[in-house]
């Protein structure tokens, strides 16, 4: 019996049909956050699960799930930094979480993102939907996607898949990590960092974000990058200083970038509006630049990802309700 705390609309499918094939179970959603003001509701429940971007930090909801006889806090999803593991280990609780749910949803998202950039449909699409302007003109030429080095910071999980993807169009892929897998040489060559920023014609970031890796693509590496070249970021936001990337659009430095993350992206991700005067500045100044596509965190929001957030994480609570090690559990 385990009680999902944040259900949001897309994951209820999933959770019914999780109840429907497995009638021993009872999973049981509301649409609250885990707090001290929540955490009564998961009385009488032998695990909880959540999906959220708020900080459980209290004590409190760590001291009561324990005095309830739960032992586990199962993830819907990746990030684990929302966590106190120092509670944690105080009550004797374990967290598992879904590293796994689909790579290749935001491997997918990355070549889409790839594609658009190079094939310029952001100044393609402005020049018709703006200025009802439909001429091939000169600057709309590209490349085509074989003559490209793709530079790959990040090859873990889904970096390896974005390898994978562009080495089988026939584009040279490089890549840099702090661990080097063999497998992957099969799709691509591993070199330094500094060497991945001056030859990527595509630059994509599959890194997590460490407090060391802030600004990791700044100023300094955005003089280094080919003119020609385009940054995506489908991994966190602070990872690329966002004042110096605005500089090196405006400056020419680079050609244009794709952001599924930014730094701030919570003032704007799953809101509306009805101005760009309502954005936050650096949105109102990236918003007007053709070259610029923003996707709203939306690179693994697919079918099968929302699909497995669930199984996987359901499934790793039946292992440790019998007596199992989880398959995705997080230590720290
Ligand atoms: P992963 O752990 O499988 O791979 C991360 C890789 O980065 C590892 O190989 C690791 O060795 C490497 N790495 C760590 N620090 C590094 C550094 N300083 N320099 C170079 N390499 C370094 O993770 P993953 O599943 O491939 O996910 C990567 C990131 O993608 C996640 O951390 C998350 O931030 C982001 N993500 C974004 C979305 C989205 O919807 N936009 C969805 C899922 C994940």
């Amino acid at each position: 019996k385990a009680l999902l705390y944040n259900m949001t609309p897309e994951q209820q499918v999933y959770v019914d049909k999780w109840n429907q094939n497995h009638p021993e179970d009872d999973l049981v959603t509301t649409d609250d956050k885990l707090d001290a003001k929540t955490v009564e509701m998961a009385q009488g429940y032998d695990v909880v699960s959540v999906l959220q971007v708020f900080d459980i930090d209290e004590e409190e909801v760590y001291r009561k799930l324990s005095s309830y006889g739960i032992k586990q806090i199962a993830l819907r999803s990746v990030g684990y930094n929302i966590i106190n593991f120092d509670f944690v280990h105080k009550y004797h609780m374990i967290v598992t979480n879904t590293p796994a749910y689909s790579p290749r949803a935001v491997a997918e998202n990355t070549l889409t993102s790839a594609m658009y950039l190079l094939r310029k449909w952001g100044p393609i699409l402005n020049n018709e939907k703006e200025h009802l302007n439909f001429v091939r003109e000169e600057n709309l030429m590209s490349d085509e996607i074989y003559n490209q080095t793709i530079g790959i910071i990040g090859v873990g999980r889904i970096g390896s898949c974005v390898a994978e993807m562009f080495h089988a169009l026939g584009a040279k892929v490089i890549g840099y990590d702090l661990v080097e897998n063999p497998a992957n040489e099969a799709f691509l060559e591993y070199t330094d960092f500094d060497t991945v920023v001056k030859n990527a014609d595509i630059l994509t970031l599959h890194t997590p974000l460490e407090p060391s890796m802030e600004d990791m693509i700044s100023a300094k590496e955005f003089k280094e990058m080919k003119d020609t070249a385009y940054l995506i970021n489908a991994a966190r936001g602070p990872l690329v200083n966002t004042q110096d990337l605005i500089a090196a659009l405006k400056n020419k430095e680079i050609a244009g970038t794709s952001l599924d993350v930014m730094t701030g992206e919570e003032a704007i991700v799953m809101k509306k509006f009805n101005d760009i005067s309502e954005l936050p500045a650096d949105y109102q100044e990236l918003a007007k630049m053709p070259n610029v596509v923003f996707t709203p965190h939306s690179a693994y929001y697919t079918k099968t990802s929302v699909k497995n957030m669930i199984e996987h994480s359901m499934t790793d609570v039946k292992r440790v309700l019998n007596g199992q090690k989880p398959v995705y559990l997080v230590e720290e």
